[in-house]
């Protein structure tokens, strides 16, 4: 946890944002052979479609041909219908970094946590749902923090 939070206090002094394992000699780059054997002989890759992103492929797994008489989506004749977006929200556009959760005309006027439109506003982690929580006190703090900076230096 430390090394973690120096790393990243260095990463914001040098203005270099990154992606670092701070635990090599736990975490190999290669992850866990032994499980990834074990995975990929049980489940293959296949295109899967993504809530606001479209299909990417080959990012999500399906159960072998060899292993159908234990898939559920088989064994159950499930369909799973293709994920959309409710009409007016803009949930894509947000996980995309094209819109912020202000900018989409629902935020707070008819999509609250409390009654959520679109997926960003349902768990308390969504994108929207934090907006919601904490975007005022932020914007709050960040007009105190300038004022005194404006204070303090003029
Ligand atoms: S505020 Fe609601 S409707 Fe708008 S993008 Fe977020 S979840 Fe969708």
């Amino acid at each position: 946890m430390m090394q973690a939070i120096r790393i990243l206090i260095e990463q914001i002094e040098e203005n270099r944002p990154a992606l670092i394992n701070a635990y090599q000699r736990a975490v190999t780059r290669q992850g866990n052979k032994k499980a990834r054997e074990i995975l990929d002989g049980v489940f293959e890759k296949r295109d899967t479609a993504w809530r606001g992103l479209g299909i990417i492929r080959e990012s999500g797994l399906r159960v072998r041909e060899e292993y159908g008489n234990i898939d559920a989506e088989k064994v159950f004749y499930i369909e799973i219908p293709e994920a959309s977006e409710p009409e007016g929200c803009s949930c894509g556009d947000i996980l995309t970094g094209l819109m912020i959760p202000p900018e989409c005309p629902l935020f707070k006027r008819i999509c609250t946590p409390i009654d959520p439109v679109g997926p960003c506003m349902v768990s308390s982690e969504g994108t929207c749902a934090a907006y919601y929580r904490y975007y005022d006190k932020v914007q709050g703090l960040l007009q105190r923090g300038s004022r005194l900076e404006h204070t303090e230096y003029s």
